[in-house]
């Protein structure tokens, strides 16, 4: 045997493995896509990355892919909320200039389980609350206050303005100016409690272990959350933000 036809020989056995393994993997996937794809498949809708999101399903390391794909897809957004029994009355969009409006803008007044106070807000700033509400909010209101939360209070999420900092105006402009945040001053309980972020955050007692766990909690549904550790212009509320660099403060 020649040096040559040795190295061909080698080539050919590499080939043919790799043609080996791509087909392996074509059959494999074909077959992972099929399994998922079909109508009747076994994997649970919540494990499935083809299936839409169902909110009040459990989560898992599939839940953020299927949540991304409803936060920018408005009719898949508003299906997610109204199947999910949240109070989301589609308007048009409000369209202002280059800086401020309301993509997929709705009136919401009510999550899964609480109210709210009504607002005008987007489709995705809503279905990011109301995974916060269903996976943090309540299940924290059973386990450290043996009730449930039956109304968030917020004030507001739409407001066409610049950033405001600590030290004064800033230059860029609001997640409000898009309806991206809301901001949550408190809660009301279904066995008649009241929470206040200002009087609570800093109480002893199961009152402040919840807000400090909703408020951790907020982060695994909102990019930014500021709270009132975070400086004195948030010490009456949390700022849940959709958009952002991933902040938790
Ligand atoms: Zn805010």
């Amino acid at each position: 045997m020649t040096k040559a036809s040795g190295r061909r020989r080698i080539l050919l056995s590499a080939a043919s493995f790799l043609f080996g393994l791509l087909t392996l993997l074509t059959v494999l996937g074909g077959g992972v896509w099929w399994l998922l794809a079909h109508p009747n498949t076994p994997v649970p809708p919540h494990w499935n990355p083809l299936r839409d999101l169902t909110v009040t399903a459990p989560v898992t390391p599939v839940t953020p892919y299927q949540l991304n794909r409803a936060l920018a897809d408005d009719a898949l957004c508003r299906a997610a909320l109204a199947e999910a029994g949240a109070r989301f009355d589609p308007l048009d969009d409000l369209v202002v200039d280059q800086n401020c409006g309301i993509e997929g803008r709705g009136r919401l007044s009510g999550l899964v389980n609480a109210r709210v106070t009504a607002v005008e807000t987007r489709c995705a700033t809503t279905l990011r609350l109301v995974m916060w509400e269903h996976h943090v909010v309540q299940p924290a209101a059973q386990q450290l206050l043996g009730t449930s939360v039956s109304r968030l209070r917020q004030i507001g999420s739409y407001n066409c303005r610049r950033m405001r900092t600590a030290q004064g105006q800033d230059n860029g402009w609001s997640s409000h100016a898009t309806a991206d945040a809301i901001d949550i001053v408190g809660m009301d309980l279904s066995d008649g409690r009241s929470l206040n972020l200002l009087a609570d955050w800093d109480a002893d007692g199961p009152e402040a272990d919840f807000l400090r766990q909703i408020w951790r909690g907020a982060c695994d549904w909102f990019r930014v959350v500021l709270g009132p550790d975070y400086n004195r212009l948030h010490a009456d509320h949390f700022h849940l933000q959709g958009p952002g660099w991933g902040y938790c403060r």
